[in-house]
């Protein structure tokens, strides 16, 4: 039976993180029941070395424990002028044990008087299945650094992202809905659900 054709649509997300889990059953909606992340479930080491890979390491590892479809998504923000860093070390720019703000600060220092201040949030998020078949999908946004943190909303690097399809806000000024219309997650999570035919 296709995913699609099941009364009960459900998946077990792999992330805890709050912020994140509202955003994906928003994006997602009501066509699927999200599960929460299994509390006896340790933390999964996110050693892969691409956002493709940790995904997989998330998603695999719900649903190995589970025994059912487990959703996981990894992010990463590529800023031009420093190579594409922090890239899939955006968690852990500032450290083993950073918090966001001391990512986003350790960003602004490293872009202190540079010119191009070009980035791009990338999502990729996979579903795995305990038949052991995947489903993958991708999204992207580009923009631009800011010269400082604006804004109180969303989570993460979202007060210095100003989406380059905007009117000069930061992610962190935006309404969830504005996000969600034009993000990195936003989008990879409407591709997943075109390949899950919902
Ligand atoms: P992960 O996907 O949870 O591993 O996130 C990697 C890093 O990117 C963490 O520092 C997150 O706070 C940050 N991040 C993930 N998604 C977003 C987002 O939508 N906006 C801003 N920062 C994000």
């Amino acid at each position: 039976m296709s995913f699609a054709s099941r009364a009960r649509r459900q998946l077990v997300a792999a992330t805890a993180n709050p912020h994140k889990l509202s955003e994906i059953a928003a994006i997602l909606g009501s066509a699927v029941e999200l599960l929460p992340r299994p509390s006896d479930l340790g933390e999964v080491i996110e050693d892969g070395p691409t956002l493709e890979a940790n995904a997989q390491l998330k998603a695999r590892a719900v649903c190995a424990h589970t025994g059912r479809a487990a959703v996981a998504d990894d992010t990463g923000l590529e800023v031009a002028a420093l190579g594409g860093l922090p890239g899939v070390r955006s968690a852990r720019y500032a450290g083993e044990r950073a918090e966001d703000a001391d990512n986003r600060a350790r960003l602004l220092v490293e872009l202190q008087g540079e010119a191009d201040r070009s980035a791009r949030f990338r999502t990729v998020a996979i579903v795995a299945f305990p038949d052991g078949s995947e489903l993958a999908a991708e999204g992207a946004i580009s923009g631009v650094i800011a010269e400082a943190s604006r804004g109180d909303q969303g989570f993460g690097y979202d007060p210095v992202f100003v989406p380059g399809e905007g009117d000069g806000r930061t992610f962190a000024e935006m309404s969830p809905e504005e996000k969600n219309a034009v993000s990195h997650r936003g989008r990879a999570f409407q591709a997943l659900a075109a390949q899950l035919g919902l």
